[in-house]
């Protein structure tokens, strides 16, 4: 992480490459010009929408962490879902996502998609490979899959799934946020992997980014192709920022990681939780499934608590916390805390996972402050 997407980039000898803005690419010739426009998927600079250098940095970057060939970044994680969607499904398709999906993902295909005669199916996360077969019709294009789930955390079996997947020639997209640097997705056999960089690559909660990233040339050019077509970009200097984040990632996640670890093993232990939705906890269903595929985890997990707590009680103790910010995305430096109650919309396996449920995101700071101000508020509950 310390020298990809260095060399791509003339910087005078400085350590970072520097921000390259701009529209227009001067050409020395007619002729010069002709002949890069026909090297379209290629990293060549013909006009801003099809990047620049401090893009063509970031795309090296993210496609080292992620094992692939070629990245597109796009200007924020949902376009990265929507790109590769609208690349590999067309009006007559089918498409399979797994119910415990990202829920603007879940409204693009009841809305847009559908609307475009893209049929989606809804399906339970936990399917293994026969499960998986019985859902593909002759139409399926696309099998999406996000691993652990949004919220409620399901590890999915994803060679199996894309074992599946491929044998009927539907494609594997896997949003592999949580995995980020933990999950290889194209040794897992997934086609193409999104990841929103607005999370641990950036870091610091300040800049809104995606990537799409693939690893074979056909997938490229449909990628590539689909996101040129919509006019997908994304701010160079937002680029340079998660260039920025990208070279301390792996510490960040490695200590954020064992301050969440440290943070959930204490929660299972209240008498107030009833579970703690964290793949690297033992006590997780799918904890095997975690331990065979992933290398790690980050610090983005769910708590369920004793059912009976109504929701002013819980509003109360989130609200109360001192260290914990109430608010939307992850992955940067400091603590969140959402409640999830609510905000879980399932169709095909169950909404309740048992009480009610807030999502924590472990930022930098002391676990023990972390562990004392969490203790205060659980205190505040009726036991
Ligand atoms: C945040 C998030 C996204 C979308 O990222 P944005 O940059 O906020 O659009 C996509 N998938 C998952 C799993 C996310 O958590």
């Amino acid at each position: 992480m310390s020298h990809a997407g260095r060399p791509a980039v003339r910087s005078h000898g400085f350590v970072n490459p520097p921000v390259h803005r701009g529209s227009t690419v001067l050409y020395p010739s007619c002729e010069a010009r002709r002949d890069l426009a026909q090297q379209r998927f290629e990293q060549v600079l013909t006009y801003g929408t099809a990047g620049g250098p401090t893009h063509h940095a970031l795309e090296d970057v993210v496609a080292e962490i992620e094992g692939g060939s070629r990245c597109m970044i796009v200007g924020t994680g949902l376009a990265a879902v929507a790109v590769p969607l609208l690349a590999f499904l067309k009006a007559g398709d089918h498409c399979l996502m797994p119910d415990s999906v990202y829920g603007p993902a879940r409204t693009l295909a009841e809305g847009l998609m559908r609307g475009w005669g893209v049929e989606t199916t809804f399906y339970d996360p936990l399917v293994d490979e026969a499960a998986t077969r019985a859902l593909i019709r002759p139409n399926t294009k696309v099998v999406y899959t996000e691993s652990p789930g949004s919220h409620s955390f399901e590890v999915q079996d994803i060679p199996a799934i894309a074992r599946a997947a491929h044998a009927a020639g539907a494609k594997v997209l896997m949003d592999n946020t949580w995995g980020i640097h933990h999950f290889q997705p194209f040794r897992h056999g997934v086609d193409v992997s999104i990841q929103a960089l607005t999370k641990y690559v950036v870091g610091h909660s300040d800049v809104l980014l995606g990537s799409v990233t693939v690893n074979d040339e056909a997938d490229w050019v449909a990628v590539r192709t689909a996101g040129g077509a919509m006019g997908h970009y994304a701010s160079p200097d937002d680029c340079w920022l998660a260039l920025r984040g990208a070279r301390t990632m792996p510490v960040r996640l490695k200590q954020q990681a064992a301050n969440a670890m440290e943070v959930a093993r204490w929660l299972e232990a209240r008498p107030e939780v009833l579970r703690v939705l964290h793949p690297a906890l033992p006590s997780h269903p799918q904890h095997a499934l975690w331990r065979r595929d992933f290398s790690g985890a980050c610090s983005l997990f769910g708590v369920v608590l004793r059912p009976g707590y109504t929701e002013a009680q819980v509003f109360a103790m989130i609200d109360g916390l001192k260290l914990f910010g109430i608010g939307a995305s992850w992955g940067g430096y400091e603590s969140l805390a959402l409640p999830t109650t609510g905000f879980i919309r399932r169709t095909a396996t169950a909404e309740d996972l048992g009480g009610p449920t807030f999502r924590l995101h472990i930022g930098l700071e002391d676990p023990a402050d972390l562990i004392a101000d969490l203790q205060a508020g659980l205190d505040t509950l009726p036991r």
